[in-house]
C-alpha cells in the first residue's frame, strides 16, 4: 500500500515538476492535475483488465485455466493478480485430485462383480455400472436421472422399495430374463447420507440352480434309499412276529438280500461320485492296456447276462489294435463297464451287443458299445446322464439299476478329456461311445 501511495505522490511530483518546465510557475497545478489524471486513467486500466480476467466466464468453467491466463499488469492490482493466480492454482490442483479420486474410486465400482447404483434422495438414477445395467437391462448413460421404479418394474421390488425397510435382500428375476434363459437377481438397498440409496444387485442364478439340485439330490438319494428300507423293515417284522415255515424264511432272507445289496450299490455308485468330484484331474502318468479293460467289460457283461436273460445275449467284443489309455484305471473300468452292463440290462434277451475299441485316422482312440436294445427317443437322450434321469424307472430298478450309471460315465469322460456321444432311435438300438483325445491314447507294436 506505501508503494502505491509512493507510486502516486512520484507521479504527481513529476507531473508539477514538467509543469514547472514547461510553463514556470502557472504550469505547476496543470501538471498536478495531468499526473493525477494519468494515474488514475493507468490505475482504471489496470482494474479493467483484471476485473476482465476474473469475470471470463470461458475460464471460470475450465479449471486450469485462469489460473494460466492471468494478466501481466504492475503496481498492486499486479500483486493481487499474482496472488489469486496462485490461490487458482492451488483450487485446480485440489480439483483434478479429487477428480482422479473420483475417477478411480467409480473405476473400483465399475470392476465390482456385483452390480451398484446410486440413487439420489428422489430415487432417481445418478450413476450406474456396468454389471448394473446388465442386471437390470439399464442403458447406463441414457437412464441416469430416470426414476428406479420406471425402470425396475418387479412388484416384489416395487414394494421393497416403497416400504423403506431395507434389512433384508429380495429376490427378482433380471431385466433380461427369459423362461429359456431365466436370470435370478438377489437386490439389495441400503440408506446413506441425505436421503440416499445405495442398490447392490447379484447374480445368483447359478447359485439357485446348485441349490435346487441339491435339494433334488438329497430328495433322490433319500427316495431310493426308503424304497429299500421300507421293504427291509417290513420283513424283519413279518420274521420277528409270525412263526414262517422254512421255505418262506429262506425267500424272505433272499429278498432282503436283495433290498440290501441294492443299498450297497446306490452308496457304493454316490461314493464314486463323490470321490470323481473331489479328486484332481488324472494327469498321463498311469497307462493302462486297453485289451486288459474290455477283458473286464467282457467277463462283467457275460455274468450280467446270464443273471437277467435265461437265453443270454449275443455278445461280441472287437479288442481293436493293442493300445494304451493314460488315465485312472478303476475310472475308465467303471465307465466302460457301465456302458456295457447299461446295453446288457435294456437289451431284450437274445439281442446283439457288440463292444469295440479302435483307434480313429486323427489318432483319438474310441470305446463303442452298440446294442439292439429298444433304443432311445430323442427329448430323452440330453438328460441321461442327470443323476437319477431315468427313462424305464422299472427296467432299471429290475435290473439293479441306481439312475446314476452314466453320471459316472459322464464325470470319467470329462476328466479325462474325453466325449461321450450318444446316438439311438427308438426300435433301433442305441450306441453308446467315448472318444479319448489322441494325447491319451498310445498304439503299441503287435507281438
Ligand atoms: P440306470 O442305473 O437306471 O441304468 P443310468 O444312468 O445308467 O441309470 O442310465 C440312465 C437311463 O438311461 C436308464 O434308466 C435307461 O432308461 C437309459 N439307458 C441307459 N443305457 C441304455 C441303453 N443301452 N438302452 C436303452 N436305454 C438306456
Amino acid at each position: 500500500m506505501i508503494n502505491r501511495w509512493l507510486t502516486f505522490s512520484v507521479c504527481l511530483l513529476l507531473g508539477s515538476g514538467v509543469g514547472w518546465w514547461l510553463a514556470g510557475k502557472d504550469g505547476l497545478e496543470p501538471g498536478l492535475l495531468v499526473a493525477g489524471f494519468a494515474w488514475l486513467l493507468l490505475d482504471s486500466l489496470y482494474i479493467a483488465k483484471l476485473l476482465r480476467w476474473l469475470r471470463s466466464e470461458q475460464n471460470a468453467q475450465e479449471p486450469g485455466v485462469l489460473s494460466s491466463t492471468a494478466p501481466v499488469i504492475g503496481g498492486v492490482w499486479g500483486e493481487l493478480a499474482d496472488r489469486t493466480r496462485r490461490l487458482l492454482r492451488s483450487r485446480d490442483r485440489q480439483h483434478l485430485e479429487s477428480q482422479a479420486r473420483l475417477n478411480e474410486f467409480l473405476s473400483a465400482m465399475q470392476a465390482s462383480p456385483n452390480g451398484v447404483v446410486l440413487l439420489d434422495p428422489d430415487g432417481r438414477i445418478e450413476w450406474c455400472n456396468q454389471t448394473a445395467a446388465q442386471h437390470f437391462g439399464f442403458d447406463a448413460h441414457r437412464d441416469v436421472m430416470q426414476h428406479i421404479a420406471n425402470l425396475v418394474r418387479d412388484p416384489l421390488f416395487t414394494a421393497y422399495l416403497a416400504s423403506g425397510n431395507f434389512s433384508r435382500d429380495v429376490t427378482i428375476p433380471g431385466g433380461r430374463s427369459s423362461p429359456a434363459r431365466p436370470v435370478r437377481l438377489s437386490v439389495h438397498l441400503h440408506a446413506y447420507g441425505n436421503r440416499r440409496k445405495l442398490l447392490l444387485s447379484r447374480d445368483i442364478t447359478s447359485l439357485e440352480l446348485a441349490e435346487a439340485m441339491r435339494r433334488d439330490f438329497v430328495a433322490n438319494v433319500s427316495h431310493e434309499i426308503r424304497t429299500p428300507l421300507t421293504v427291509l423293515s417290513g420283513f424283519i417284522e413279518t420274521l420277528q412276529t409270525l412263526p414262517l415255515k422254512e421255505a418262506e424264511r429262506t425267500r424272505y432272507l433272499g429278498l432282503m438280500a436283495q433290498q440290501s445289496q441294492r443299498m450297497q450299490t446306490l452308496v457304493n455308485d454316490l461314493l464314486t461320485l463323490s470321490r470323481l468330484e473331489g479328486s484332481p484331474f488324472p494327469d498321463t502318468s498311469e497307462w493302462v492296456a486297453t485289451s486288459a479293460l474290455l477283458a473286464h467289460c467282457e467277463q462283467e457283461g457275460r455274468a450280467l447276462s446270464v443273471v437277467l436273460a435265461p437265453a443270454g445275449h449275443r455278445l461280441e467284443f472287437d479288442t481293436g489294435p493293442p493300445c494304451e489309455l493314460a488315465g485312472v484305471q478303476n475310472e475308465l473300468l467303471s465307465a466302460m463297464s457301465n456302458l456295457v452292463t447299461n446295453a446288457v440290462r435294456y437289451t431284450p434277451q437274445g439281442g446283439l451287443i457288440k463292444v469295440s475299441w479302435s483307434v480313429l485316422d486323427d489318432g483319438r482312440g474310441e470305446f463303442r458299445v452298440v446294442d439292439s436294445g429298444p433304443g432311445i427317443a430323442a427329448e430323452h437322450i440330453p438328460r441321461l446322464t442327470e443323476r437319477f434321469y431315468r427313462i424305464d424307472r422299472s427296467r432299471s430298478r429290475e435290473t439293479g439299476g441306481t439312475g446314476l450309471g452314466l453320471a459316472i460315465v459322464k464325470h470319467v469322460t470329462q476328466r479325462h478329456g474325453a466325449e461321450l456321444r450318444i446316438e439311438s432311435q427308438p426300435g433301433q438300438g442305441s450306441r453308446f461311445s467315448i472318444v479319448f483325445p489322441a494325447a491319451r491314447v498310445r498304439q503299441l507294436q503287435r507281438a
